[in-house]
């Protein structure tokens, strides 16, 4: 099965957070925590769409700037998602430099800010810079069950956890995976190519059976195309399984009613990326800080039922100890004592 979503830290796990997820078959990417992005060369900061931001701490923010850099002077348009007062945040970001030049910029990047609260009324900021970045209301949204994004193929849910402060963790939920059976396709002389995107797009979105589906391609005998109908192809060459979920979990303290939202919204993930801050002989500065422990976080994927778990966020204290932390939250997510 080839995963859709390709998710990678964007730091090595002293580094700032950051998970950066590429899309397998677009040219598109998703960004969760805008901490320091040097690490992403301009190409990959383009291919973002939506970028979700658990809190303004400095190490999940201060990266705005470098991708605002590379955005500008160009048509390209971002989602950005964060919690209570962040549309503010953001507006006095580009409030601390001058536009006064920026009407003759080739391309208008365009921001929409959405905020939101707890109980999941999104409010909307559109931030343009062909106008000097002045906050446009948009229309709010009324989000369902905490979900941010509802695409054909996948949703974004978010959980407001405590990180003394309001904070949020997210999880990317495919709907459903679609998984090809190349020798069958071979069997009917189909080649692989771009075309199965947009069928397997059409079968997400309950496309009718006798939609056509046109499969173009070419080879040194030329180009060719055969058009299949939806409903045949389907039955032919689909198979359905269960989609990945990636959760993304940071700067959370470690208490009753964060694990259970963290359980609730990490069930069965594919993969959960989950901070570890301290070892737990270090519990109660973590608690002060209102951090996870190694063992905390470990414990909180178990009880998620996670498939895998990459941890990150380890605090400059344990500097060449880093395989003790790796222990810690390993043992602790496999029940060992
Ligand atoms: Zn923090
Ligand atoms: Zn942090």
């Amino acid at each position: 099965m080839r995963p859709t979503f390709s998710p990678e830290l964007v730091n090595q796990p002293f580094g700032d957070p950051g998970l950066y997820v590429d899309f397998t078959f677009e040219k598109r990417a998703l960004l969760f925590g805008l901490g320091d992005l040097t690490a992403l060369p301009p190409k990959k900061l383009l291919r973002i769409s939506d970028v979700f931001v658990s809190h303004t701490h400095m190490d999940h923010f201060f990266g705005f700037d470098r991708l605002l850099r590379i955005c500008l002077g160009r048509n390209k348009a971002m989602r950005f998602y964060g919690p209570p007062g962040f549309a503010a945040q953001v507006g006095h970001k580009l409030a601390a430099y001058t536009w006064n030049l920026v009407e003759n910029y080739p391309g208008d990047f365009m921001i929409d800010v959405w905020e939101v609260d707890a109980g999941w009324q999104a409010c909307g900021t559109r931030l343009r810079c062909r106008n000097r970045f002045p906050g446009e209301p948009l229309e709010p949204l009324q989000l369902q069950d905490g979900v941010l994004r509802d695409e054909p193929a996948f949703r974004i849910r978010a959980a407001f956890l405590d990180h003394g402060m309001a904070c949020l963790g997210f999880a990317i939920e495919e709907k459903m995976h679609l998984n090809v059976w190349r020798n069958r396709l071979a069997e009917l002389g189909l080649p692989v190519g771009p075309w199965l995107k947009e069928f397997k797009d059409a079968v997400m979105q309950n496309a009718p059976d006798d939609t056509p589906v046109r499969a173009c391609w070419c080879d040194r005998n030329g180009e060719h195309e055969r058009v299949l109908a939806l409903g045949a192809l389907k039955a032919e060459v689909l198979r359905r399984v269960p989609g990945e979920k990636i959760c993304y979990i940071t700067d959370v303290a470690f208490h009753q009613g964060n694990v259970q939202r963290i359980t609730a919204l990490a069930a069965d993930a594919t993969q959960l990326f989950i901070e570890c801050v301290f070892l737990e002989q270090d519990a109660d500065h973590a608690a002060r800080k209102h951090h996870l422990t190694a063992r905390q976080a470990g414990s909180i994927a178990r009880e998620a039922s996670a498939k895998q778990v990459i941890p990150f966020h380890f605090s400059p204290r344990y500097a060449g100890r880093e395989a003790l932390l790796r222990a810690e939250i390993k043992a602790a997510w496999a029940g060992l004592p």
